[in-house]
């Protein structure tokens, strides 16, 4: 069956993760201390219990997202730090030539976990944005993370796609491989480390477009 649409996770696939663990583990606990007078220490306690307790035991559903973040503990201006480390966000090094060649005969599209602010940073930020078509948050749009077994099933509503029609690319072993193989779309996982090895894993994209040619036919 011919593959018409790739979709891509983005965090861990086309962009690196470090703004991600900058903003929630240094700066948003070096902004708690400032703002409510403890040292760092006590600082990142609270607010990693915070993290945990909105997780895990709230299962609050927008716990990525950085507005309700700096309500919940009491923070100002979450536009200005996301500014300011805006300089950590990057794309790996295999990312644009293989977009370049792959949009010219694909549709492509990006499927992530990632809220709409951090979602339109990094792809501002990476000058991504070109190369794809379509560009779906889950938490925003289909009101579910990727792990939710129902994820893609909606991901292919959204895109009027049909399951033997798409590939998903991406480096989360349940919601980029699992959950779309069982919603019947193909999966390549991308195991960046390269430890892991199997007919559907990749180590760099640069393998993805043979991976796409052979699973085409
Ligand atoms: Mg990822």
């Amino acid at each position: 069956m011919p593959i018409t649409c790739i979709s891509f996770d983005l965090d861990g696939t086309l962009a690196e993760k470090q703004f991600d663990k900058i903003i929630w583990n240094t700066e948003i606990p070096k902004l708690y201390a400032d703002t409510h007078g403890v040292d760092l220490e006590t600082a990142k306690k609270e607010v990693y219990s915070e993290y945990y307790k909105a997780l895990y035991i709230e299962y609050v559903k927008n716990w990525t997202d950085i507005d309700m973040w700096f309500k919940r503990l009491a923070l100002h201006d979450w536009q200005s730090l996301m500014e300011r480390m805006r300089h950590h966000i990057f794309v790996y090094s295999d990312v644009i030539p293989v977009l370049e060649m792959l949009s010219k005969e694909y549709r492509l599209v990006i499927v992530s976990d990632s809220e709409p602010k951090f979602l339109n940073m990094k792809l501002d930020a990476l000058g991504l944005r070109k190369y794809f078509k379509e560009i779906v948050s889950a938490p925003a749009e289909l009101r579910v993370l990727k792990k939710d077994p129902s994820a893609f099933r909606l991901v292919m509503e959204r895109l009027g796609a049909e399951p033997h029609n798409i590939l998903h690319v991406g480096d989360d072993i349940v919601s980029d491989f699992s959950v779309p193989v069982a919603s019947g779309a193909k999966a390549i996982l991308i195991d960046r480390s390269g430890e892991k090895r199997g007919e559907n894993i990749i180590h760099s994209l640069r393998e993805l477009p043979e991976k796409v040619e052979k699973m085409s036919k």
